[in-house]
């Protein structure tokens, strides 16, 4: 499976920011992105001065939600193709299929404190779903699955998004998330836009 090798905080550099890839360092003073506010590189404060093309825009928000979520191009892609496919508002659909990656979901319950730490939670065999054990973070959950770990994992405090529900220690997925709800600032037009020129 591929993964990103690039130093994340330069990633969040690259994208002008803050992408929330490393937990708790991510609310500190040691936030990297804080420190220095500029694409990484000889030429990263000359790159704010630049003009950039619209393809360049879309580009640019295209690679930050990739980044978010942490997906490769071509699963990314693929996601996209699927949300064309499906009836309704295509760049909602596009959000809502990534949001409902069980990598995701553990993070959002409060599992884990970024994706990436939510895959290796995933990866190795500490979720269950319906009692059964997925090790597959890129699992797309669906309404009524019931998501369970046998780790002594907190939901965190500011409680759980609306479209699941805490029952004992288990949790339930009441539907399919809505745009307004998932909690990032995208603008998926231009996304739509990229995929569809
Ligand atoms: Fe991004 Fe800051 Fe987190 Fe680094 S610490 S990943 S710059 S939000």
């Amino acid at each position: 499976m591929g993964r990103y090798l690039e130093a994340k905080c330069k990633i969040c550099r690259r994208n002008q920011a803050k992408l929330f890839l490393k937990g708790d360092r991510c609310l500190s003073v040691k936030c990297g992105f804080e420190k220095r506010a500029y694409p990484p590189g000889l030429k990263g404060q000359d790159a704010l001065r630049k003009k950039v093309s619209d393809y360049g825009i879309q580009l640019k928000e295209k690679q930050k939600l990739r980044n978010i979520y942490g997906v490769m191009e071509t699963q990314f892609r693929n996601y996209f193709r699927k949300a064309e496919a499906t009836p309704g508002i295509t760049g909602e659909n596009f959000l809502c299929f990534l949001e409902r990656r069980l990598d995701n979901v553990v993070y959002r319950i409060g599992w884990a404190s970024s994706r990436n730490n939510a895959r290796q939670i995933v990866g190795h065999g500490h979720i269950l779903i319906n009692g059964k054990k997925m090790n597959i973070a890129s699992y797309l959950v669906k309404p009524q699955d019931m998501i369970e770990t046998k780790r002594s994992f907190k939901v965190k405090e500011e409680g759980l998004p609306v479209w699941m529900e805490k029952i004992d220690d288990k949790i339930r997925i009441v539907r399919f998330p809505k745009m307004e709800e998932i909690a990032a600032t995208i603008n998926e037009n231009l996304i739509v836009a990229f995929y569809t020129r």
